[in-house]
């Protein structure tokens, strides 16, 4: 992998509850809470409890268990969160060229509003 896992990343610190966040769902396999910094009126975080840098080592290493769960997890937040009507963007930022600011996977969920073109 690009880098080991560090678990002082802020995203570990939620999940341990280190650090205080929004909590929107959760789950055996996930966590979800609402980003600190919303780039549309709804902007989620969904995150894998395992401890995975990014899509990368998470769809190399993890379980089917564990993949299958999170993908879940993602699906019912959008549907929970009235997402699926009127559409939504779901977004992973991975490594350098991702702009990946937090090493621990997460997938954005942005909505409320029509998004426009890719952003980037
Ligand atoms: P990335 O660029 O890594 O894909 O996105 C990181 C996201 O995490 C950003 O949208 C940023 O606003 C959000 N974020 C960073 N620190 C915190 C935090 O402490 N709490 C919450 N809720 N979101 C955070």
């Amino acid at each position: 992998p690009a880098a080991p896992y560090d678990d002082q990343n802020v995203f570990a610190k939620i999940l341990r509850g280190e650090i205080p966040s929004q909590e929107v769902y959760q789950d055996e396999f996930a966590y979800a809470f609402h980003d600190v910094n919303p780039q549309a009126p709804v902007h989620i975080l969904v995150i894998p409890r395992g401890s995975y840098v990014s899509w990368d080592d998470f769809s190399a290493q993890a379980s089917a268990e564990e993949i299958a769960g999170f993908v879940r997890a993602v699906g019912h937040v959008a549907r929970e969160q009235g997402l699926v009507v009127r559409g939504y963007r779901m977004m992973a930022n991975i490594g350098r060229n991702g702009g990946q600011e937090v090493a621990h996977l997460h997938v954005h969920l942005f909505g409320g509003r029509p998004l426009g073109p890719m952003i980037g």
